[in-house]
């Protein structure tokens, strides 16, 4: 089967990499003359980073990442935090 995804963002080049691995033949078309960086960070759930595990990334991505150990909110008129979830290692343990 033949696919073709619109777009080369993280979204699209994990889903091609998944797909290539799958064994579909695939085409991925993006708007932009060049991708490259735009000078902002992201974060990702660990939901997301499993799946760039998988697919053979992840190795290149701890040279590139850093690893927060969790996640806080922090109220902007008391500066009263508080944590929202665990990441990093904790997040390993319970997610595998
Ligand atoms: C400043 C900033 C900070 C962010 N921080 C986070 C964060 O911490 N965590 C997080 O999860 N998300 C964050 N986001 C959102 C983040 O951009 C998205 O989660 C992520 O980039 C989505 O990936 P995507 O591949 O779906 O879309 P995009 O990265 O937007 O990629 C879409 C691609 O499709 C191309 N395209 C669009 N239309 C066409 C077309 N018709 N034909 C061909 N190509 C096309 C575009 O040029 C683009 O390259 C942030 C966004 C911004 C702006």
């Amino acid at each position: 089967m033949k696919i073709v995804i619109a777009g080369a963002g993280i979204g699209g080049l994990t889903a091609g990499a998944a797909l290539l691995r799958q064994g579909f033949d695939v085409t991925i078309l993006e708007q932009a003359k060049a991708l490259g960086e735009i000078g902002a960070g992201v974060q990702l759930s660990p939901n997301a980073t499993r799946v760039l595990y998988r697919i053979g990334v992840g190795k290149r991505l701890e040279g590139l990442a850093c690893e927060p150990p969790g996640k806080r909110v922090r109220l902007w008129n008391s500066g009263q935090t508080w944590p929202l979830f665990d990441l990093g290692a904790a997040s390993r343990e319970v997610f595998g």
